[in-house]
């Protein structure tokens, strides 16, 4: 088969050239029921059906294009509680993102009798509603994951004042269960399972009482064992996601080990039609803000045209 691509020169597209797009490629099911939720709120106010304006608490996905598109169709992103509070009383929609915010949030909003789309990932609701049934049974708490995380501040919102967040194994061995208290131990969504393992195994060697629920999400784990998968087995392999994303950059280091021909690009214009013209099957995953439509169309050019 021949391909003109774009100035450059034409192509033979090997016969029988294999394209394997990772079925776990691009939005996680949060993220996606997230974004599609902005997108039922726009249509909802333009039909009369809610309040507009609409607005975001945080960017809704990490990705430049889908917040740029948002921001034309009329969502504005807020980023602070002061911004929440400076809003007029009784008007607009606040679209609250997977990773979910404290009770806290709910509360400002409620007390301004602004409406609130809620898109928190159930899988990080059902952690609201564990830290929330330990804390008001006086528990103490810990979650394991990123103090700064916006996910694991809007857990820590649902907790106590014996609620706290341990990362590494110094703070899983200094931590003490204040006196005549149960433990209950939680995890981010995307800790890496092992290290959880390595943490919690602490806490039992002191021989506390202690219940362990593993809260961990699978998208992410699963979204890289297939990477790795395909990666094992093509010519070529691109990794599409936007560079500040950090788990994109973690899935082309796990492509690379496996394949030495792996290309890390945003969009269709970063792939250099040399890099796969000649080869005979070419994989494809994607970062989890990685739109579909980019995926999308990053596989149909390397199908019909490079
Ligand atoms: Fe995605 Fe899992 Fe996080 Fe939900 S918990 S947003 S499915 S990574």
């Amino acid at each position: 088969m021949n391909a003109q691509v774009k100035g450059a020169a034409s192509f033979e597209i090997p016969e029988g050239r294999t394209v394997t797009v990772a079925k776990t490629a691009g939005f996680c099911f949060g993220v996606e029921r997230a974004v599609n939720q902005v997108y039922e709120q726009i249509k909802a106010v333009k039909e009369g059906k809610a309040e507009g304006p609409i607005y975001t608490y945080g960017p809704i996905i990490h990705n430049e294009e889908v917040v740029r598109d948002l921001e034309e169709k009329g969502v504005t992103v807020l980023d602070t509680e002061e911004d929440l509070k400076a809003l007029p009383e009784g008007k607009g929609t606040v679209i609250i993102r997977s990773h979910g915010v404290s009770r806290h949030i709910y509360d400002i909003l409620k007390e301004r009798g602004i409406r609130i789309a809620d898109a928190t990932c159930p899988f990080v609701k059902k952690i609201h509603r564990i830290v929330d049934e330990h804390a008001a049974a006086g528990d103490a708490v810990v979650i394991i994951g990123s103090p700064f995380h916006p996910e694991v501040e809007g857990i820590r919102g649902w907790g106590n004042t014996y609620t706290t967040v341990i990362e590494n194994e110094a703070e899983a061995q200094n931590y003490v269960v204040p006196e005549g208290k149960k433990l209950c131990v939680v995890s981010q969504t995307t800790f890496n399972y092992n290290k959880f393992q390595d943490l919690v195994e602490k806490f039992l060697k002191k021989g506390y009482d202690i219940s362990v629920l593993n809260t961990i999400c699978n998208a992410t784990q699963e979204r890289q064992s297939e990477a790795r998968r395909i990666a094992s087995e093509v010519d070529a392999m691109i990794v599409i996601g936007g560079k500040s994303s950090s788990n994109t950059q973690k899935l082309y280091e796990i492509c690379r080990r496996e394949c030495e021909n792996t290309y890390y690009i945003q969009t269709v214009d970063d792939l250099e039609p040399e890099s796969v013209s000649s080869v005979r099957s070419v994989g494809i995953t994607a970062g989890a803000s990685t739109p579909k439509n980019i995926i999308k169309e990053v596989h149909t050019n390397v199908r019909i045209k490079f």
